[in-house]
């Protein structure tokens, strides 16, 4: 507008090609902002094109204010007059456009009022002073609002990026274990959520690995919660170099529990040696600061889509297989199978039966005999609880206690059982005793304990007669709950047996805590004992420490004629198994023990 009111009047250079060369660069930059106004820049780069703001407002500020002034002398009054509000209101504009960028609109205030105020000043027109008076106030109001726009600005940017920082930290936190800065248990949720939901999209294999450390609670229990942590850092440590190696996803669940999460798994076989390597990777002594130790882990593995159809099951399937695998063998890694299936579905029948059964009649008791060597008698029966269901048939104790377990609800078990051997040994003469299983889970409550309690003093059997058999696992629940529970009965004159002794991992310090009066050596030390160097030392050192600790041994699962005779000459004292008898009805205990018939005692 200004070249248009002075064209013709000023030379063409100065209305045509410096005024077209001005907008061309005011066009140019006009295109940049615009095509740049949704890029996403870094910080450095924002600073870059800030400082080039900068630069560009100086420059334009001289360019325009030169151009205008040189357009002056050749105007009349109007025109000089256009010059003055062209120069004011391009300004004034430019400041407030650049209200966020302080330093770019003090550089265009700078640049252009202190020239224009200058200039006209010294025209010693009234007028034209005036304007230039007129225009510096105005200038200094606005670079005053300016300055407290920019500073509550910066004021707010700053808070917002600190309560970004703030809940970024958070977000960081709630997701990371803060023992071993792994990601935690609801990291690997959101994780293994969006691994399914991805690997169900594309129609790819995902498989999921838990961990589980075979030995630490004895290194808790011996070195300390502060030996147990740094152990559980180490082993962390271990699992994080080599899933990142692999590119796996690794997180601590809690506990000595962890888990990885495998998208590209290819075939089974590469999912157990992959498995495998981690377990043994576990298995390398760690250096601790008191001590050196040696655990191992177990690692349970489903996949998807063969073994589950949900994240959920994925996780409980690989959690089943390590469960079941540990029984059968620890230090490995095991695959979620068809027969886990099966088994899970026998299970979950059996469970189903259970809850509808009337255990009075459908449970009953076999006693087998425990046998003294050196006097070839019989000083004990165990109980053992035998189940006719209606809809399954007979179902081994071995698959129902531990269903029972599970459903919460091996209480209306033992009891009605325990009655019943109770009932049976009432009957027995002379000193002959009673040994009862019982479940971890008899022990874990006070409540329960007392139930046992009063159903022994209410049966009229001396309970000092009376053997509770426990197995080593049931520490692994509430150890102080379950040694209150043994005190409470050992007080009534019950004796106490560890049962299955050799197959779990308790500490030989935490056995001596115990108030016990007997340990049964597992029959898979037993079996071919005469053949396996290992186990026939394991026998011998069992039968020295039970010595040593003043305890009653008895030795499970006998079967040969040489077992015996090995376990004879070890100086065993008490015997059970298939050699002297399998478990008898109740109504053969009579002819058992009047006749000792069977091949094996005569011979013996
Ligand atoms: P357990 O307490 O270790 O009982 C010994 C098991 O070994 C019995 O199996 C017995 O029949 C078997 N056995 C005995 N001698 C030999 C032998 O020479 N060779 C072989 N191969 N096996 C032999 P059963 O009766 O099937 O019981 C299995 C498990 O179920 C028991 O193991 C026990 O843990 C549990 N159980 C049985 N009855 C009860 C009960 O009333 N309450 C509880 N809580 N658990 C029970
Ligand atoms: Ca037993
Ligand atoms: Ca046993």
């Amino acid at each position: 507008m200004l070249s248009f009111t002075f064209f013709g009047k000023a030379p063409n250079w100065l209305t045509i090609y410096v005024s077209l060369a001005l907008s061309l660069v005011c066009g140019l930059r006009l295109m940049t902002w615009w095509t740049k106004r949704n890029a996403v820049l870094t910080d450095q780069k924002a600073a870059h094109e800030l400082r080039r703001t900068n630069r560009i407002a100086g420059v334009l500020g001289i360019a325009f204010v030169s151009w205008a002034f040189a357009l002056f002398p050749y105007g009349d009054v109007f025109a000089k007059v256009h010059i003055g509000l062209f120069l004011a209101i391009a300004m004034l504009g430019s400041m407030l456009c650049l209200i966020h960028l302080r330093s770019a609109a003090l550089i265009v205030a700078t640049t252009v009022s202190i020239p224009f105020v200058a200039f006209f000043a010294s025209t010693g027109i009234p007028s034209f002073v005036g304007m230039a008076i007129n225009v510096m106030l105005v200038t200094v109001a606005v670079i005053i609002v300016i300055l407290i726009q920019y500073r509550d600005f910066t004021r707010m940017v700053e808070a917002q990026t600190k309560t970004e920082m703030l809940s970024n930290e958070n977000l960081r936190l709630a997701n990371l274990d803060s023992l071993t800065d792994l990601p935690n248990r609801r990291a690997f949720f959101t994780a293994l959520g969006e691994a399914f939901e991805r690997a169900r999209s594309k129609g790819t294999r995902l498989a999921l690995g838990i961990i589980d450390l075979d030995g630490f609670k004895p290194v808790n229990d011996l070195y300390g919660h502060a030996a147990g942590d740094r152990l559980l850092i180490e082993v962390a440590g271990r699992l994080d170099s080599f899933c990142a190696a692999h590119d796996t996803f690794v997180s601590r669940l809690g506990g000595d529990e962890f888990a990885y999460i495998v998208t590209d798994a290819s075939d089974d076989a590469g999912l157990i040696a992959r498995g495998e390597e981690i377990a043994a990777l576990l298995s390398a002594p760690f250096a601790l600061p008191d001590a050196i130790v040696q655990i191992s882990g177990s690692v349970g593995i489903a996949v998807y889509p063969e073994t589950a159809s949900s994240a959920e099951q994925l996780f409980e399937r690989a959690d089943y297989a390590l469960y079941h695998g540990k029984s059968a063998r620890r230090g490995g890694a095991v695959l979620f199978s068809a027969d886990h299936e099966a088994q899970i579905n026998r299970d979950s029948r059996i469970e189903q039966a259970l809850k509808l059964a009337d255990f009075d009649t459908e449970l009953s008791i076999v006693f087998q005999p425990i046998v003294d060597v050196r006097s070839q008698t019989t000083v004990c029966f165990e109980a053992l609880a035998r189940w006719i269901s209606p809809t399954l048939g007979r179902v081994s104790p071995a698959q129902f206690i531990p269903v029972a377990e599970r459903a919460g609800i091996i209480g209306s078990l033992t009891r009605p059982l325990l009655r019943k051997a109770l009932t049976a040994a009432t009957a027995w003469s002379g000193n002959m005793r009673l040994s009862f299983n019982l479940s971890a889970y008899d022990l874990n409550s006070a409540e329960g304990t007392l139930a046992i309690v009063s159903i022994i003093r209410n049966s009229g059997f001396d309970p000092r007669r009376l053997d509770l058999e426990i197995t080593e696992t049931a520490f692994t629940h509430d150890f102080e709950q379950v040694s209150r529970s043994m005190e409470m009965l050992r007080l009534l004159g019950c004796g106490i047996s560890l049962d299955d002794f050799g197959t779990g991992f308790s500490s030989l310090s935490r056995l001596h805590a115990l108030p016990l009066t007997k340990i049964k050596i597992d029959r898979s030390f037993v079996t071919d004992l005469h053949k396996r160097p290992a186990s026939y030392k394991i026998v011998k050192s069992l039968l020295a420490l039970s010595r040593d600790m003043n305890l009653d041994c008895v030795v499970e699962g006998v079967e040969t004629r040489e077992e015996m005779d090995v376990l004879r000459n070890l100086g065993s004292l008490m015997v059970q198994g298939y050699f002297y008898s399998p478990p008898i009805a109740e109504d053969q205990i009579r002819p058992f023990l009047d006749h000792p018939v069977n091949a094996a005692l005569q011979a013996s």
